[in-house]
């Protein structure tokens, strides 16, 4: 069989590392175009050399010459610098990974879209910045836009053969992360490695928090909408700490399609550089009979302040997806840095949410990735004094 040509955007994270190592498994098979990180300039490189790269890239613009040092010899060209992984996402590929975290996934993924065949997005922060303009592109360019995100994966597979007309509802499931048994008094004291331990999955540590908070929830709440363009209400949040049930999808006849598999991405990453074929995969088959039971409950909303903003998001719709990205993000940074608490971080995402409306045009304008960046930027800026006023 021909080799197909690959790329891995945000290579050296937790989705691209899963995502090597199933390439790893059948190196035969593909001519490895691309890999980008950031600051993790050794793993860059062993990976670039390991799988044969045409090109290494870091986001880090002065860390060149350290990438160029560990690639020495090998052949395999360096690279650095924001615009130079947009570049390097734009060489031709058949298949190329969508794994950097946060909004600086968007420019790459979206321009990758006219140089590749299928993206495999694992960045749900494109979709809840640039859905449309996501979706519009890929059907400009014949691009697939494949998801990776577990949930988004299961509700795709469930979806396979069926019209989306018939759909009534689609329930994502949500372990509840690391507070899950917490008292909702005991929250604001939660400690930054508390908030970065995960019961069932192991993931980057931005995305961990984000599980713990329910943002992460809340920005696949609004990544639903805008993938399978289902209306808001349509979209509901099961809470099922086994990590087992990662979505189901109801029809106009009552039946449910539920996905259920073991904790563990490469099941989704697998199903999305496979795809259309099922091809074996490495994970853990599950013993159903062992694990008895499956429990769900009720998501308790005065818990998940995330989750009540996403809907606010995608009732007021336009670029407010961006501003909510940028300022969970700007929050984030802001727990990871000890300057707010864990439940100050919605406090800071809606403040953020309400300055950014008074400010008039913002929100409407037009979906262009300038624009997005724009508005990213200035909802920075007003989160950023959203957690002065905050801090301690
Ligand atoms: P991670 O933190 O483990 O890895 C992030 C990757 O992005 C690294 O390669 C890092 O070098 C790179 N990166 C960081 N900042 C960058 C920047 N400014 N510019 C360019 N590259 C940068 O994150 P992860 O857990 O692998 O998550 C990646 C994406 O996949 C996120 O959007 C996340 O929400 C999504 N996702 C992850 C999982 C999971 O199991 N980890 C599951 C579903 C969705
Ligand atoms: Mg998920």
């Amino acid at each position: 069989m021909a080799q197909r040509r690959v790329s891995i955007l945000g290579a050296t994270g937790s989705i691209g590392q899963n995502t090597l190592d199933l390439i790893r498994r059948a190196p035969a098979g593909y001519d490895v175009v691309a890999l980008t990180g950031a600051g993790n300039i050794a793993q860059l490189a062993a990976d670039a050399k390991a799988v044969g790269a045409q090109i290494a890239v870091t986001a880090h613009e002065d860390r060149l010459e350290d990438l160029r040092a560990a690639l020495q010899g090998s052949g395999v060209e360096a690279a650095a610098g924001a615009n130079a992984i947009t570049e390097a996402a734009c060489r031709p590929t058949d298949w190329i990974m969508s794994a950097i975290v946060g909004a600086a996934g968007l420019a790459p993924g979206l321009a990758a879209l006219s140089h590749t065949k299928t993206l495999a997005l694992a960045n749900k922060e494109s979709l809840v910045c640039a859905g449309a303009l996501m979706l519009e592109t890929a059907q400009r360019t014949g691009a697939r836009i494949l998801p990776v995100d577990s949930e988004h994966s299961a509700i795709f597979q469930a979806l396979a053969g069926e019209d989306i007309a018939t759909v009534e509802r689609i329930i994502i499931t949500a372990s509840g992360g690391a507070f899950r048994d917490w008292p909702l008094e005991a929250l604001k004291d939660a400690t930054l490695a508390q908030a970065s331990a995960h019961p069932n999955w192991d993931m980057g540590q931005r995305i961990t928090i984000d599980s713990a908070s329910l943002f992460n929830k809340a920005m696949e709440v609004i990544e639903t909408r805008e993938f399978f363009r289902v209306d808001p209400e349509q979209i509901e949040v099961l809470i099922h700490p086994q990590s087992l049930v990662h979505a189901l999808v109801g029809f106009v006849d009552g039946g449910l399609m539920a996905h259920v598999g073991p904790p563990d991405m490469r099941h989704a990453i697998g199903y999305a550089l496979h795809h259309p074929v099922r091809a074996p995969l490495p994970v853990e088959r599950l013993d159903l009979a062992a694990i008895g039971q499956l429990e769900f409950s009720a998501p308790d909303v005065a818990r998940l302040p995330a989750l009540r903003l996403a809907r606010e998001v995608m009732a007021t719709g336009g670029l407010s997806g961006a501003v909510f990205n940028a300022a969970k993000e700007t929050a984030l940074d802001g727990f990871i840095a000890g300057t707010i608490g864990f439940t100050r971080m919605a406090d800071v995402v809606e403040d953020t949410l309400t300055e950014m409306s008074r400010r008039s045009g913002l929100i409407d304008a037009t979906m262009s990735l300038d624009n997005v960046a724009q508005v990213d930027h200035q909802a920075r800026q007003a989160a950023k004094a959203a957690i002065e006023k905050r801090a301690g």
